[in-house]
């Protein structure tokens, strides 16, 4: 190829890269919600659907599947795959956020607070979990909760919605997971709204900023949870959306994955209505708002679940098994719809999210 073809086939390339780009700019959704379901593979979703008769779910056009293996297991726990859906990056099992080498890999969360955007965690379980901690903060070791909460509460996070509580109390009060007197409810308090009932929630007046820590330690299963997970995104995107530039938020479904663990059918399934009435709530914003990006996908399947017998119409699963008590490697299902939603269709790798999510939260004002 003579230098002169070289050139007009880089000229070529470059025109036709800057169009893909600024069609994709334009499709840049200035809001994104990421919904993850905690261990919740095909047969959870199914189980949920013929229980429910109808699912948010399925208010979805488009779909697909993720890998989801870490760098160093084939079967993932929920720190790396929690890493891989809030950065785009691999890391090893139990690594929060950061590189198999210890590094802080930078969040979707952290930027989207870069770009100005407000941003919230909402979650069933301790909000110093893998997962929510995977987006605000930075540990070789999941089981490093104090640490976690730390790092939340010296985050930009705007709207903090779970259990979970002993984390940020001093070790001298009655409900304390600390080792130290480090109070950092006072901290979020110097910031934020900090709350802890169901009644002060409905109370909740016209907050910038609010912590509702509505559990010392993990909020009870979704029959007896107050406030319950859809009621909680419905007040994070009231609370996000007054941003004109936009909000990230994400949303899990924390104990869809415990059901998996205790092999336990009904416990999923409850778990995985409660997560699919919250899809609902992000669902209708989104419908409403036309530029919001609803994200809906599984860091992991837990236990190896698999649907047997039942009725479609008597709305039962009669028989189901499980070939494990733990995590799986089966692919999990990921849902997508907005401006940018084309993106997530077919078969890619967890890591996909991160890495898209984070091109969109740089991109868009
Ligand atoms: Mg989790
Ligand atoms: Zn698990």
């Amino acid at each position: 190829m003579s230098k002169r073809t070289a050139f007009l086939l880089g000229l070529a390339i470059a025109a036709a890269w800057a169009s893909a780009t600024s069609a994709e700019t334009i499709d840049t959704p200035r809001n994104i919600i990421l919904f993850i379901g905690d261990g919740m593979g095909v047969s959870h979703v199914t189980a949920a659907k013929i229980v429910e008769g109808e699912l948010n779910l399925e208010r979805f056009n488009t779909m697909g599947l993720l890998t989801t293996h870490s760098q160093n297991a084939f079967v993932t726990d929920s720190a790396a795959a929690g890493t891989a859906l809030a950065t785009g990056l691999k890391t090893n099992n139990g690594a929060i956020s950061v590189s198999p080498g210890g590094e802080p890999l930078k969040t979707a969360l952290e930027y989207a607070e870069e770009n100005g955007k407000t941003t919230g965690l909402v979650v069933s379980c301790s909000v110093t979990h893998a997962t929510p901690a995977a987006f605000a903060a930075h540990v070789d070791n999941r089981g490093n909760q104090d640490i976690i909460a730390e790092h939340i509460a010296a985050s930009g996070v705007d709207v903090l919605f779970g259990g979970g509580r002993a984390y940020f109390a001093p070790k001298s009060a009655r409900r304390s997971n600390r080792s130290d007197e480090k109070n950092l409810l006072l901290d979020l308090e110097k910031r934020m709204d900090v709350i802890r009932s169901r009644r002060k929630f409905k109370r909740l007046g016209d907050v910038a900023s609010v912590a509702g820590l509505f559990a010392a330690e993990h909020p009870p299963q979704a029959e007896k949870r107050k406030p319950k997970l859809p009621e909680l995104t419905r007040k994070a995107v009231e609370i996000l959306s007054k941003n004109k530039d936009g909000f990230f938020l994400m949303v899990e479904g924390s104990q869809i994955d415990w059901g998996g663990h205790n092999n336990d059918q009904d416990y999923i399934v409850s778990e995985t209505i409660d997560f699919d009435e919250a899809v609902g709530v992000g669902l209708d914003f989104a419908e409403a708002d036309g530029r919001t990006l609803v994200i809906v996908t599984s860091d992991h399947e837990t236990g190896g679940f698999a649907l047997h017998d039942g009725s479609v119409k008597e709305k039962k699963v009669t028989a189901s098994g499980f070939t494990s008590k733990g995590h799986t490697a089966a692919m999990v299902p990921i849902f997508a719809y907005g401006p940018g939603s084309a993106a997530f269709g077919g078969i890619g790798d967890n890591t996909r999210v991160g890495q898209l999510t984070i091109q969109y939260l740089s991109q868009s004002n």
